[in-house]
């Protein structure tokens, strides 16, 4: 079964080195105080007082990840490095400190275990050791009032690629063994050791253990903190659990606001009436901090004690971390109100599903439904109440990244699944304890983004705004969305951060939306960039009176809004409503009866075995079969079978733009089908090429794309001789290519719709061996592969299919399943098509083509097209009249006309031939029925033809109907069928 990192490590690519970090000595060696000292000593002398820090203060912190060379301001935890100094306990051997630049005194004096200070960031472990159970660090704490503390320790190296684990051993023995109990959590970037119960006699050492392998690399940072429990280190929190209710505001009385029998307005509206503008305005300011590393940022806790946090993005899995915030939250502010923890939880949380392109691919909401459900729950477990998804934006333009988030081209389609992910993540109850709020974004036409290019400003019209761009997110809004994000792009000049049309006009006025609108990432602040705003404190005032409630990351609320409520130019009204707008959601959620998830229950990396079959079966289900000359199914005659390409044996390409909690999948696809082939047959596996050849990125949580080096470099050594050869011996290849995940989503425009890398040349010389290949592409978006469409025999557009590709692919070319998926997104014969979406609005001279490339405009593939094991047949399209109170309707009788059973998606097209409010496409996707039929099965499928199926919205928001001619078609694909004519009469 899957079980996603970091329990599963499978490779040491390195060992890390150490730094120890030391505290203040002087605090150490002091008597219990009250409260007591909150940096804890470590064995080693501290050699100069702790620069700006107080006593009290929270941290000794050495800077992540440190690199050679890195500068002070590289790296966010670093400028922490020059408070104090450090010094080096234990060193493992092989180890030893380098200088780095002695021009920099106020960086880190590490003290050698020799006892020569240097000023250095790093330490350097040469490789090549086998350092099985080996102490990197020993300390005691030294402080007798300190009983209970944190060891944080980063190790970007042992993070993914490692079978070491790293251990806390206390006196030498087994963890368990010891006084003092010690518990771990690791989350993507620290492992957190808790312990309770220690005393200054005990001796600790964070130890790797498990690591049967030597190390090959030599290079890699160690991050080590000792941290007491935070902020309410020492001090004994008042108690708010009552029963079935909380004390939160810790009166002894059970308030209004605090009783869940009251009606939620009642709630609501007295926690308002208690609350000062400070306060108010702190329910409308979300941070962003690295989970982790806002432990080590000592300024936060005041602000969430004065009650002027309200909300997290929280980027690490780390549950106890979460509830230490939560109290100081809600056990040390006046008012005790929770903050609300959110994150991008986009196609899966540990479960990945595939990207929501290919999710949308099932043409089956119900199944988006049910996967959103899952991510929900692992969400929630992990102390998530807010997901940043689903994503409703229609993917217009392939170059344009994000259109793996999307749910297609189709605003029918794309509203449906979005619905259906609305219902996944929120269920009958968002207060469940496997539920959570949506965030519906980015509100609205970000993905209109000129040229495909990211973040860019669009253009659009209130007609292909109300008809294209909304309807998804009306939809999404009636099943019961909670939030909104407001998008980065401009529409008609106006920032959508500050447009009050959108977002208090639409949204408000005229969908009745009753959640809160948080703005996209710090794009309150971007407002001046944009040249709207000149200052904060106008960004803030634009975007609060337009309707945008929460400032997400720009931090321009919290300081600036009491000044323009001074000045006038804010109302008090405006900031009460949209503080009850927050609060109600907070409420909806259960964070008032419920502030603390539940750390002990919560398994890092656990996936339950019917999340991971749910996995697979979208695999399949959203996978699309392009072409299939019948090679696919694999017969099980096939005896030699030669997996080539990049993604064929790699853990991580196919986890897609937003791994979200998942790094790495345990099964690849060559490991996978060596268990689904015949026994006696053989897959030879060559990577051919790397997946690209501009060196690997990640894009970290803040968007930002950096080298990713814990890949691999990219290899010189392009395999194709090696590729041919397995070509040439096998009987069948199956080529699993594409572009890299990291050319997605956020920041991943393209100027090319082709292959990575050299992959297009091994691609061609397999080609050349003439063996029959069946091409799997891994994408984000829709590529123009016009070689690979020719010269395979069978292609499958996987997209980027989650941490279960590799069985549900297995499961495909065997024929255990049948691929059933059909383009939400056409396939563009060139990226100069682009943009090409199906329902484009009618010309008047149609047939367009292209001088330099004798094709029409048509794409290669259309919206809607796939194949699958069997084929089927379309009876001719019939329509039955209204009568007796039942609308017209258009139907056809589907046949099963192959030897296998398979699901058709039968799609319904409806297209306007005049319409005076606005000319409206030739085509629009208007029902759609999956169909699963045995061979030689026949099905009637039928849709009704409403006013409602045929019509559109007006610049006004209204629905209309027009009577008069519409063309109507039953096909497998748009641009497929005969239309027939059909008189609508109102
Ligand atoms: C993205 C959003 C995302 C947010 C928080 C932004 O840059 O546009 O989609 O939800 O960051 O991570």
């Amino acid at each position: 079964m899957f079980s996603p990192p970091p329990n599963r490590r499978p490779r040491i690519p390195c060992l890390a080195v150490l730094v120890l970090a030391a505290g203040h000595a002087a605090l150490a060696q002091s008597q219990p105080q009250d409260p007591p000292p909150a940096v804890v000593a470590c064995k080693g002398q501290v050699t100069q007082p702790a620069g700006s820090q107080a006593p009290g203060d929270q941290y000794v912190f050495f800077g992540a990840n440190p690199k050679p060379g890195d500068k002070e301001g590289d790296n966010p935890a670093m400028n922490l490095v020059k408070l104090m100094d450090f010094s080096v306990s234990t060193l493992i051997p092989g180890s030893h400190i380098i200088p780095t630049d002695p021009s920099k005194p106020e960086w880190a004096k590490v003290i050698a275990p020799g006892g020569t200070p240097v000023n250095t960031g790093i330490l350097y472990h040469n490789g090549g050791q086998n350092t099985s159970h080996r102490d990197l660090v020993t300390f005691r704490i030294t402080n007798p009032a300190v009983t209970s503390f944190s060891v944080w320790v980063l190790d970007s190296t042992l993070k993914n690629n490692s079978n070491a684990n790293l251990a806390l051993r206390v006196n030498g023995g087994d963890p368990l063994a010891a006084t003092a109990t010690v518990q771990t959590a690791t989350s993507n970037e620290f492992t957190q050791f808790t312990v309770t119960g220690a005393s200054i006699s005990d001796v600790f050492s964070v130890a790797v253990l498990n690591d049967a392998k030597p190390i090959f690399r030599t290079l890699a940072g160690l991050t080590f903190a000792v941290i007491p429990e935070p902020a309410t280190a020492g001090k004994r929190l008042p108690n708010i659990q009552q029963d079935g209710w909380n004390d939160l505001n810790k009166n002894g009385r059970k308030d209004p606001y605090e009783d869940p029998a009251q009606p939620l307005t009642t709630r609501v509206d007295h926690l308002l009436k208690q609350m000062t503008l400070p306060e108010k305005l702190g329910q409308l300011n979300q941070l962003v901090r690295f989970a982790d590393k806002a432990k080590l940022d000592a300024a936060l806790f005041p602000l969430m004690r004065r009650g002027e946090v309200s909300s997290y993005i929280w980027t690490a899995p780390n549950p106890a971390l979460r509830n230490q915030f939560q109290r100081i939250a809600v056990q040390e502010s006046r008012l005790g109100i929770p903050i609300l923890f959110g994150m991008d939880i986009i196609h899966g949380a540990r479960t990945l599903f595939p990207i929501a392109l290919g999710m949308a691919c099932s043409f089956d909401p119900q199944l988006l439904e049910r996967a959103q459900s899952v991510a929900a729950r692992e969400a929630r477990a992990e102390g998530l109440e807010w997901v940043f998804a689903p994503m409703c934006d229609l993917a217009r333009d392939p170059r344009w990244g994000r259109v793996a988030e999307t749910c297609g081209e189709d605003p029918y389609l794309s509203a449906l699944c979005n619905a259906a992910q609305v219902r996944g993540f929120q269920g009958p109850n968002p207060a469940a304890p496997d539920r959570v709020a949506a965030c519906l974004k980015h509100f609205a036409g970000y993905s209109a983004a000129t040229g495909g290019r990211d973040k860019n400003d669009t253009e659009i019209s209130e007609w292909t705004l109300r008809n294209a761009h909304l309807p998804p997110f009306q939809a999404s809004v009636k099943a019961g969305a909670l939030t909104i994000m407001s998008a980065f792009n401009a529409i008609d000049g106006t920032p959508s951060t500050a447009n009050r049309h959108l977002l208090t006009g639409i949204l408000r006025d005229e969908w009745k939306f009753g959640g809160f609108v948080v703005s996209d990432w710090d794009a309150v602040a971007q407002m001046i960039q944009w040249g709207y705003a000149k200052d904060k404190a106008d960004a803030a005032r634009l975007a609060l009176n337009a309707g945008n409630d929460m400032d997400m990351k720009s931090e321009a609320f919290v300081p600036n809004l009491a000044a323009e409520i001074q000045a006038g130019r804010v109302a008090m009204a405006t900031v009460d409503e949209a503080v009850r707008r927050v609060l109600r959601v907070k409420f909806l959620v259960g964070l008032f009866e419920r502030p603390y998830v539940d750390e002990l229950a919560y398994r890092p990396g656990q996936v339950i075995p019917e999340d991971a079959a749910l996995a697979r079966e979208c695999v399949a289900k959203s996978t699309v079969l392009l072409k299939n000359t019948g090679i696919l199914p694999l017969a099980r005659e096939i005896k030699k079978v030669a997996l080539i390409g990049p993604v064929g044996d790699d853990h991580s390409e196919m986890l897609g733009c937003w791994p979200g909690r998942c790094s790495w999948a345990e099964t690849t696809l060559a490991g996978a089908l060596t268990a689904a082939l015949p026994k006696d047959a053989t897959l030879t596996v060559v990577k051919g090429c790397d997946i690209s050849t501009t060196p690997r990125t990640k894009t970290l949580q803040d968007g930002s794309v950096v080298p990713d080096e814990d890949v691999a470099a990219v290899s010189a050594d392009v395999q194709i001789d090696a590729a041919v050869r397995a070509a040439q011996a096998a009987e069948v290849v199956i080529m699993a290519v594409g572009e890299p995940k990291g050319w997605t989503g956020e920041g991943g425009s393209r100027l090319f719709l082709s292959l990575g890398g050299k992959q297009q040349v091994l691609f061609d010389a397999v080609a050349a061996t003439g063996k029959p290949i069946v091409t799997i592409v891994f994408s984000g978006r829709p590529l123009s592969l016009p070689a690979v469409w020719s010269k395979s025999a069978a292609v499958l557009y996987a997209w980027q299919p989650g941490s279960q590709a590799g069985p549900g692919l297995a499961d495909l070319l065997v024929g255990a399943a049948s691929p059933s998926g059909r383009l939400s997104m056409s396939v563009l014969r060139e990226v100069g098509q682009a943009p090409n979406y199906y329902n484009q609005l009618r010309t008047g001279l149609p047939g367009f083509s292209f001088r330099d490339h004798l094709t029409s405009g048509e794409p290669q593939y259309p919206f809607g097209y796939g194949l699958t094991y069997t084929t089927f047949e379309y009876s001719p399209l019939r329509i039955t009249p209204a009568a007796a109170g039942q609308p017209a309707a258009a139907s056809v009788t589907l046949t099963n006309t192959g030897k296998r059973a398979g699901d058709e998606v039968v799609q319904l097209y409806i297209g306007q031939l005049v319409c005076h409010d606005g000319a409206r496409p030739k085509q629009e996707l208007r029902g759609f029925k999956r169909v699963t039929l045995q061979p030689g099965g026949k099905a009637e499928v039928s849709f009704p033809l409403t006013g409602e199926v045929l019509g559109y919205v007006d610049r006004k928001g209204q629905p209309q109907v027009d009577a008069g001619t519409y063309d109507i078609t039953i096909a497998p694909s748009a641009h497929k069928g005969t239309p027939l004519k059909f008189e609508f009469a109102r």
